[in-house]
């Protein structure tokens, strides 16, 4: 447990495994889905160029990100939509509310935004009297089981078909005991159809933003969001001030790995182009920083704010896989959300940094080249060094420190532990020892190799 009593990632990892044959067909699931990746990615004989194309476009960006910003606000404002500016996320979810409240409306369709999320703008509304409907499928799912979305592509992907049928049959009314998927999409399809076609205001997220014209792209596989946009007499945009690329013809770069990445389909069923409003329609886009300019300004981490959000690296990461996104505690989980999150709050992600192997695999599937787990690794230095690691983590370190810089002490430690192994092993191997818990003991040698060593040299 963290020092500020919330439950830290290794406690919520210990719950989440508690259900072993859940943590199983997890583990399995975003494998399949990674193996997908890789058989996507082989198809395309240019796909390391293109990695490294975006990487170098997304490098222009954040270095230019002020100028870029300001040619999308006057390209947007001379399209007819209406820019806003948010600090943080408290000015995001009162521009959203206040937008709402100026057309006297109290119900909203939200496709994903994982930026609102983040934000906690559904509480934020509801505390504000508006009903938000979310109509991504998963996030219909997670939002009726009260839930937040423990991945950012795949919302409830820790949730069985059969859970899924029971919470549809209590909210939907569908038949008890039926887990069909078709069925239960069916009954999902007619639900979100009332609420589209009686919503006035649509939320979307921003997927990608072009500078030279003012428009956005938002990505998604249902067409949730062009239904909501396309119903609604308004439309509001959330997006991070990092979703810019300078042109369109840069679109064809990133919408050629955001999907083969995100779950090996060729392309997003549909990527909406928004460019103005329709005749009699508002569109709002509200660019919002939260920390992403304190980001920038770290330049160890400035390049993980090139993420397009496709979770390849959640799909790939076996501690992401076995431990399931809830346990993240933060709205963007895996491990790009280990390193955006201790951005926003140090103290209360200072956990998230380790919740790795650091093997590296999140890294070589990154579609933008971001050196994940190179982040990972000095998000750690920099949070010990500014005395947020757990204490009792701090402590395991220092006395390792004190043991591994006298050698005499790393002696004696040597010989005792090799005793304890061999002659008392439940010493070691124990209930309270975390790391034995699903661990083998290994097989203690007689002597260390200093020992065997100084025996042997001559021979
Ligand atoms: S860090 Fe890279 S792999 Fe992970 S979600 Fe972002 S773009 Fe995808």
């Amino acid at each position: 447990m963290s020092s500020s009593n919330h439950k830290d990632h290794p406690a919520l990892a210990a719950d989440f495994n508690k259900d072993e044959p859940r943590v199983d067909w997890h583990d399995e699931t975003l494998w399949w889905v990674r193996a997908k990746r890789d058989r996507a990615a082989a198809q395309v004989p240019d796909w390391e160029i293109l990695r490294d194309t975006a990487s170098r476009i997304k490098d222009n960006v954040l270095s230019n990100l002020s100028g870029y910003l300001r040619q999308f606000e006057e390209e947007a404002t001379r399209n007819g939509i209406v820019v806003h500016w948010a600090a943080d996320a408290k000015e995001h979810n009162d521009i959203v509310l206040s937008i709402l409240r100026n057309h006297k409306v109290d119900k909203m369709v939200k496709s994903k935004s994982m930026l609102t999320e983040e934000c906690h703008l559904n509480q934020h509304l509801h505390d504000n009297g508006i009903e938000v409907v979310d109509t991504d499928l998963g996030e219909r799912v997670v939002q009726l089981a009260e839930e937040p979305p423990s991945h950012i592509v795949l919302p409830c992907i820790h949730w069985k078909k059969e859970e899924i049928g029971e919470l549809f049959h209590k909210h939907l009314g569908t038949p008890k005991g039926n887990a069909d998927p078709q069925l239960l999409t069916y009954a999902a399809r007619l639900h979100l159809r009332e609420k589209f076609l009686t919503r006035r205001v649509a939320l979307t997220g921003v997927n990608f933003a072009v500078a030279e014209t003012g428009e956005f792209v938002v990505c998604t596989n249902e067409g949730n969001a062009d239904m909501g946009a396309h119903l609604a007499d308004v439309h509001i945009a959330s997006m991070g001030i990092e979703k810019l690329i300078p042109q369109r013809r840069h679109l064809g770069v990133f919408l050629r790995l955001l999907t083969r990445s995100a779950t090996g389909q060729p392309i997003t069923t549909y990527s909406s182009h928004f460019k103005r409003p329709r005749p009699g329609q508002e569109m709002h886009i509200v660019l919002v920083d939260n920390g992403r300019s304190v980001h920038l300004g770290r330049k160890d981490f400035r390049n993980s704010l090139k993420c397009i959000r496709c979770a390849a690296c959640f799909n790939t990461c076996p501690v992401y896989r076995r431990s399931g996104g809830h346990s993240y505690h933060t709205a963007v989980a895996g491990p790009i959300g280990s390193i955006l999150s201790p951005n926003l709050d140090m103290k209360k992600y200072a956990d998230l940094p380790f919740a790795s192997t650091l093997c590296g695999s999140c890294s070589n599937v990154c579609p933008v080249k971001i050196d994940i787990h190179e982040q990972l690794y000095k998000w750690r230095q920099v949070i010990v060094q500014a005395g947020n690691a757990p204490a009792a983590k701090t402590a395991a370190m220092k006395t390792m420190t004190w043991v591994l810089s006298n050698p005499g002490v790393y002696h004696s430690a040597g010989k005792a532990g090799r005793w304890f192994m061999l002659n008392v092993p439940f010493t070691v191997k124990n209930k309270l020892n975390a790391w034995y818990l699903q661990r083998e003991l290994p097989e203690p040698p007689k002597e260390s190799f200093g020992q065997w060593y100084k025996k042997n040299k001559r021979s």
